[in-house]
């Protein structure tokens, strides 16, 4: 798949690090399918899909600075809609989000609230300067913020604002954020993996499940393909939660 020209129309600053880019074209994504970006010359990166026509992308090395030095009428190379995003059942959901893991989660949202389904949300972050997409969580149901220095909201972790939830309450929980983050939820979930969906960040190079680097140890699931959103019965036993492997194949 050859990557489409999109035009940046508009740049959101979402925080002082982070950043939504509008494109002049659109998707039809499931939310949780992400894009491979090429910044010419320098990178192609994956990125969540936040809105039908566009990402939000966080400030951390090289190919996201580059994007960040782009304006509007610059444009980039999108590849996409790629991999299995999540699955809206049952009724009553949960989405926990951690920093821009926020991103795909809102759009999950929104299309849970247009199918009348109940949504919960949970965000946590570090400081309440670091928020985003507060209104559209709010659109799509509740919102519990917890924040770690207790600037908004619960002071404490992701899972400090789960203390105030019955887990078993719902029926599908979906979770996008650091892995640690990701890892204690499904460790306070013992029983009810099945029903945990979770988008998984590991170096992803060719989008197409052809390069093995985003593999996963025992079984070498492919997140670039077989997810990045797979069920937390999967991930157990596996080495989510314990380790990583960056771009040349070695242990992080
Ligand atoms: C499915 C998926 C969806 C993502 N969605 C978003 C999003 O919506 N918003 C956002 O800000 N970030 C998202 N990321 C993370 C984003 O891809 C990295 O932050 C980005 O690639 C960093 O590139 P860099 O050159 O700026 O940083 P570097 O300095 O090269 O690296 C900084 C960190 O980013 C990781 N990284 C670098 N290149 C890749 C790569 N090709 N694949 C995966 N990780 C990489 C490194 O392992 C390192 O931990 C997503 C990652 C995945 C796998």
């Amino acid at each position: 798949m050859r990557p489409k020209n999109a035009k940046i129309v508009e740049i959101v600053c979402e925080t002082p690090s982070v950043r939504t880019l509008r494109f002049d074209i659109a998707f039809d994504p499931v939310p949780g399918q992400y894009l491979m970006v090429w910044i010419r010359g320098v990178d192609e990166i994956p990125m969540s899909i936040s809105y039908k026509d566009g990402i939000t992308v966080q400030q951390v090395g090289e190919a996201t600075g580059a994007i960040f030095d782009l304006e509007v009428g610059d444009s980039l190379g999108l590849r996409g809609p790629l991999g299995n995003g999540f699955s809206l059942l049952g009724e009553e959901i949960l989405l926990v989000g951690g920093g821009v893991g926020a991103a795909p989660l809102a759009l999950l949202g929104e299309e849970a609230k247009e199918r009348g389904m109940e949504v919960t949300t949970v965000l946590g972050v570090r400081c309440c300067d670091d928020l985003i997409f507060r209104e559209r969580f709010e659109g799509a149901g509740e919102l519990v913020i917890t924040t770690d220095d207790g600037s908004m909201g619960i002071c404490g972790r992701a899972s400090a604002g789960l203390s105030c939830l019955d887990l078993q309450d719902f029926d599908q929980i979906y979770l996008c954020g650091p892995e640690p983050m990701m890892a204690d939820v499904i460790g306070r979930c013992r029983g009810m993996e099945a029903k945990i969906q979770a988008s998984i960040d590991r170096y992803f190079k060719c989008g197409l499940g052809i390069c093995g680097s985003c593999s996963i140890d025992p079984e070498g699931i492919r997140p670039c393909v077989e997810g990045p959103v797979i069920r937390g019965d999967k991930l157990v036993g596996t080495e989510f939660g314990r380790y990583k492997r960056g771009p040349s194949g070695r242990k992080r």
